[in-house]
């Protein structure tokens, strides 16, 4: 099947337009005309090669959703005009315990993610969703409600279910308290989510200067990490943490913020961090963590969630033509929204 897409054709250079092939229909697969394909910050790392070679050219995108156009002899879950989803992978090997379980982002064999690796079976590169269709097996594919606007859907594929995943490991309910480092696209995600869990949030950030829209979004204020006498005050206060920060940073100043037994949880930097200091781990029972997306089962879950808080992400819908500026501004900046490719715009 022929398609368009935008691609990056080598390590720095502005994406373009790349017109390529989606494999034939496999028994088990859903072909998807993509209305909608969200920019994450990852995709900007994995096509300048921050995360180490890249096979070019590549198509990004992992928060895709759309319209099934077409389904496989054997494939049963979905029929043609259905709307669904498509997020950081597209295949595991559904036969060991953690796929099994649920939790394919965890496959002992590992999961495919959804653009820049070799296919299980023909070994060809993945691309992802800043194209016109994908083909994708079906038990990849997620459903979207019926009440859930698509348009502003899309950022919950990977924002969203990365930092829903942490709050249901870590049994965030009523009344618990969670601090959110960083009010980028993860960050505020992590903000709406606690809160509709009936969580208390805090923001912390380096300045105040996004306390109007962490407020906006139900947290009950900022926590400015340089003000040290607020953050002593602020010390046990804690009962998990979201650290969104993608770049290298000091999670030592962090840690106090929990309560016994409190967790904090990486969700944002892939790569080192400052040294970590054991004293306060081991003076509050306090435990560092990471997280990566979610499985199947809990992203299906997550978009019920929203669908029935008529929860979004605070989405900037751009066209096609348009990638090269946002990925500029997400760069630069860490913006307290999203931005969404509409693909239905877009012909080359
Ligand atoms: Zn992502
Ligand atoms: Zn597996």
């Amino acid at each position: 099947m022929k398609t368009v897409g935008y691609a990056a054709h080598s390590e720095n250079t502005e994406l373009a337009p790349y017109h390529f092939e989606r494999r034939e229909l496999r028994p088990n697969d859903v072909a998807i005309d993509i209305t909608y394909c969200g920019v994450c910050h990852s995709d900007l790392h994995t096509v300048n090669g921050d995360w180490g070679p890249q096979p070019y050219p590549l198509v990004p995108g992992h928060e895709i959703v759309g319209i099934v156009s077409a389904v496989g002899s054997e494939a049963s879950k979905y029929k043609v005009g259905d709307k669904v989803a498509v997020g950081c992978m597209v295949d595991s090997c559904q036969e060991c315990d953690h796929c099994h379980d649920g939790e394919e982002q965890y496959c002992r064999n590992g999961m495919t993610p959804t653009y820049g690796v070799p296919d299980r079976q023909t070994g060809d590169i993945t691309q992802g969703g800043y194209s016109k269709h994908i083909v994708v097996r079906e038990e990849f594919v997620l459903r979207i409600p019926e009440n859930l606007d698509m348009s502003r859907a899309a950022p919950i594929l990977c924002a969203g279910i990365t930092t829903y995943s942490p709050l249901r490991t870590w049994k965030v309910t009523k009344g618990s308290r969670v601090g959110v480092i960083g009010l980028g696209g993860l960050g505020h995600m992590a903000v709406k989510l606690a809160v509709a869990m009936g969580a208390e949030v805090t923001v912390i950030s380096r300045s105040n200067n996004k306390e109007t829209q962490a407020k906006e979004i139900g947290a009950k204020g900022i926590l400015v990490s340089s003000d040290q006498q607020a953050m002593l005050q602020a010390a046990s206060s804690l009962d998990l943490i979201i650290d969104t920060v993608p770049v290298k940073h000091d999670i030592n100043i962090y840690v106090p913020l929990l309560d016994l037994d409190g967790t904090l949880t990486i969700v944002g930097q892939i790569g080192p961090l400052e040294e970590p200091m054991t004293l306060p781990l081991v003076l509050g029972r306090r435990r560092v963590a990471g997280s990566l997306i979610g499985g199947i089962t809990e992203t299906q879950e997550l978009l019920e969630f929203c669908a029935e808080h008529q929860l979004y992400p605070e989405c900037e819908t751009i066209k096609m033509e348009q990638i090269n500026d946002a990925f500029k501004q997400l760069a630069t900046g860490d913006l307290a929204h999203r931005f969404v490719i509409d693909m239905t715009a877009f012909e080359a």
